[in-house]
């Protein structure tokens, strides 16, 4: 699996830089988020270091589709109300337009009762 020594994320999954797990299986971690801008805001990561979604390959179609898979029930695991009336954000952005600060791949899950810090 590649990894990158710089990476922040990928420090956090090798247990270098703690973090408040959500979830982890062989390919995924899900953790909080260290600022965050809502009651639930959490990070669900590959473990490998995909740079961004700019870097995408096909290999990769089944890991985003469990990745995207897991987020409803993450996001109920952690306190997020049922839809409709409750719900979630999902947001990944990419690159500097995009206004993407880690350069690893990570998916930010954002809800709760209302009003958030942002957004
Ligand atoms: P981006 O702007 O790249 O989409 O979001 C990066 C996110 O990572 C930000 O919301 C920021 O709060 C979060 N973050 C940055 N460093 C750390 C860290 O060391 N630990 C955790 N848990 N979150 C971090
Ligand atoms: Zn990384």
């Amino acid at each position: 699996m590649h990894t990158d020594p710089n990476c922040i994320f990928c420090k956090i999954v090798a247990g270098q830089i703690p973090s408040k797990k959500v979830y982890e299986d062989e390919e995924i971690l899900a953790f909080h988020d260290i600022n965050p801008w809502a009651p639930v805001h959490f990070l669900v990561i590959p473990k490998e270091h995909i740079t961004s979604m700019a870097h995408l390959q096909e290999r990769h179609a089944a890991l985003m589709g469990r990745i995207m898979t897991l987020i409803p029930k993450l996001a109920a695991q952690e306190g997020c109300n049922p839809y409709p009336a409750g719900g979630f954000r999902v947001v990944t952005n990419t690159g500097d337009e995009g206004g993407q600060e880690v350069q690893h791949l990570h998916i930010h899950v954002i809800g709760g009762a209302r009003p958030w810090k942002k957004g």
